[in-house]
Parts: C-alpha cells; structure tokens; sequence
C-alpha cells in the first residue's frame, strides 16, 4: 500500500517514514531530502531549490512535479511514502495524474497534527547528520553522543532553514499554501 503523508513541518513525516521504511520495507520519497541531497552536489536543480528554501518558500510547483515524476519512475514496484509531496493543489492534481498515468493507487493518506508552539520548539532544537542525514532532536530525541549521529558516527548540524527567522516562514508558507 502507498502512502501520503501530511503535516506542518516540525510534525514527524521524516521520522515516521524512516520507522515506515525500516519495518514494512517501503521506500521514501521525501522531496525535502531530494532537494537537499541536489544541493550537497551542487546540481542546477540544487541551486534553483536552494533560493526558496533558504527563505522558506516552496520550491515552484513545476520543478517539485518533475522531480517526484522522476523519483516515482525510478521506484522499482515497492509500496512508497510520499513524505511533503503534494504541499499545493497544483501538486495533489499532478499526482493523481501521475497515478493515473501508472496505474498507482494511494491507500491511506496521514494527517500529522501538531500544535504550532510544540512545531516551533521541536524546529529549534532539531539536530540532522550532515552524512547520512539521520534526524535527532536536542530534547525529544538526542543522539547518545552530543553532536555525533548515531547511524554512521557523522557530525550533527542544524539546517539552513531550521533558524528560527526561517521557520516562521516556513510555518506560515505551511498555513497559506497546504
Ligand atoms: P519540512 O516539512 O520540515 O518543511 P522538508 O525537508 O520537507 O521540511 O522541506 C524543506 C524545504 O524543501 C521546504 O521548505 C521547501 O522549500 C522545499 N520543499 C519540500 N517539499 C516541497 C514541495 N512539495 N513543494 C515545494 N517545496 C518543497
């Protein structure tokens, strides 16, 4: 079964998938992680998505489509979790083209809600391996060691957009567009 999920960010949709892949062996597609992973190779699409997400805008809709297009041609026939796609109407009408187009169904479609002064807090104090990216939380869900990740032993940092100037944008971009 395929699954969507939904939610502000700060509300988990990272963490659950990565609980998700690990025990029902599905594959993630998380457009944040594509985006950034084309960042750390410095890509066109990378440097395009950069500029809204340093801001805490949405990356346009076109580009988002196209890179979900690829990643779902690429899915080899395993169950999926789409974790921050659709975030605009335009999107959850492209995907059901998509999904038309392939014959793919969504089985269930998650709601993550979360009160917005615990979204701030979780934000501030999130933690991401600059490696492999594992996600960490400096109260919720610490690594064992300080700054180290307990995955692959790399360095834990805060994201670009994870300053709070920035995620006060992201939150309203959430409201207004999601
Ligand atoms: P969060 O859900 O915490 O905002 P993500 O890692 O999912 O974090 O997304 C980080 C950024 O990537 C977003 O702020 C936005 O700029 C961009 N992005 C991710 N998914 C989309 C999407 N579906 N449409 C437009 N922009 C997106």
């Amino acid at each position: 079964m395929n699954i969507v999920l939904f939610g502000p960010p700060g509300a988990g949709k990272g963490t659950q998938s990565a609980l998700l892949v690990e025990h029902l062996k599905m594959v993630q597609i998380s457009t944040g992680d594509l985006f950034r992973a084309a960042i750390k190779n410095q890509t066109d699409l990378g440097k395009k998505a950069k500029e809204f997400m340093d801001k805490g805008q949405l990356v346009p809709d076109a580009i988002v489509i196209d890179m979900v297009a690829e990643a779902l041609d690429k899915n080899s026939g395993s169950s999926f979790i789409l974790d921050g796609f659709p975030r605009t109407v335009v999107q959850a009408r492209a995907l059901l083209e998509m999904l038309d187009r392939k014959s793919l169904k969504v089985g269930k479609a998650v709601f993550l809600e979360v009160p917005s002064d615990e979204l701030l807090a979780r934000l501030t104090s999130r933690r991401v391996c600059k490696d492999c990216g594992a996600t960490f939380n400096l109260i919720g869900m610490p690594s064992k060691k300080a700054g180290i990740c307990d995955n692959c032993g790399g360095q834990l940092i805060q994201r670009d957009d994870d300053k709070e100037e920035v995620i006060k944008t992201r939150l309203k971009t959430y409201e207004e567009s999601t």
